[in-house]
C-alpha cells in the first residue's frame, strides 16, 4: 500500500515514514507542494498531509487529489491551535484529520481505519475465505494458523486480497510494493508471487493471461510443501 507523506519537517518526516514502513506501507514524502504535484499521478491509498508547507498551504492540493482516477484519502496534519484549519480542510475534502504533536501508533491506527473504510469494510480484519488479515496486529494466519511474512509479502496480501475481484497488472503491484526511491528490480512481482503461492498454496494467486493477478480466496488453503 502506498501512501504520500506531504511533510516539510524532515525530522518528523523520516520518523513518520520509518514507522509506516514497518506497518507494511510503501512511503514518499514530498516537502513541498510542487514535490506533491509532481508525485501525482500515482496509486497513492492515502495521503498525510500537513498545511504549513514553503511554498503555500496543503489544502490547496485537495482539488488535485480529488481528480486522481483513484483519488486517495486524506489525512490533514493541523496544528493545535488552527481549529478553522481543521474544518476548512474537513469541508474541502480531507477525511481525517490529527493534531500535531501526534502519536505515530495513533496516525497508524487512523490509516488503517481509513482503509478500512474505503473498502467498505466493517470489520478491522480482512477475513478471505481460510486466510484472516488482522491490519492492526500485522498478522496474517490460513485456518488460524500464523504465516510469517516480510513487509513487502505482506503488503502485497493485503491490497490482493482486500480486493479479491479486481485483477492487478504487474505495474499496479510494482507501485504498491514500491516508492519513487526504491528501484524496482525486473520480475519482483513474479518472484513475490511466487513465494506468496507457496505461503498461502499454488491457487492463491490466479494469474489472468495478459492483465495480471487476481486473489483468490477459495485458493488459499495454506503452504504447500516444495514440489
Ligand atoms: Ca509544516
Amino acid at each position: 500500500m502506498r501512501v504520500l507523506l506531504v511533510e516539510d519537517d524532515p525530522v518528523l518526516a523520516s520518523a513518520v515514514r520509518d514507522y509506516l514502513t514497518r506497518d507494511g506501507w510503501a512511503v514518499d514524502v514530498a516537502p513541498t507542494l510542487a514535490v506533491a504535484r509532481g508525485c501525482m499521478p500515482a496509486p497513492y491509498v492515502t495521503v498525510v498531509l500537513d498545511l504549513g508547507l514553503p511554498d503555500g498551504s496543503g489544502l490547496s492540493l485537495l482539488p488535485l487529489f480529488a481528480r486522481q482516477p483513484e483519488p486517495p484519502a486524506v489525512l490533514v496534519l493541523t496544528a493545535q491551535d488552527r481549529l478553522s484549519d481543521r474544518v476548512r480542510g474537513l469541508d474541502a475534502g480531507a477525511d481525517d484529520y490529527l493534531v500535531k504533536p501526534f502519536d505515530l501508533p495513533e496516525l497508524s491506527a487512523r490509516l488503517r481505519a481509513i482503509v478500512r473504510r474505503r473498502a467498505g469494510r466493517r470489520t478491522p480484519t480482512i477475513e478471505r475465505g481460510a486466510v484472516t488479515i488482522d491490519p492492526a496486529a500485522r498478522e496474517v494466519s490460513v485456518n488460524g494458523r500464523p504465516v510469517e511474512l516480510t513487509a513487502r509479502e505482506y503488503a502485497l496480501v493485503v491490497a490482493l486480497a482486500e480486493a479479491p475481484e479486481r485483477v492487478f497488472s504487474r505495474s499496479q503491484l510494482e507501485d504498491t510494493l514500491y516508492t519513487f526511491d526504491g528501484g524496482v528490480e525486473s520480475n519482483i512481482v513474479e518472484v513475490y508471487v511466487s513465494r506468496l503461492r507457496r505461503k498461502f498454496g499454488r491457487a492463491a494467486i490466479r494469474t489472468v493471461r495478459g492483465i495480471g493477478y487476481r486473489w483468490d480466496a477459495a485458493g488459499a488453503t495454506g503452504a504447500e510443501a516444495d514440489a
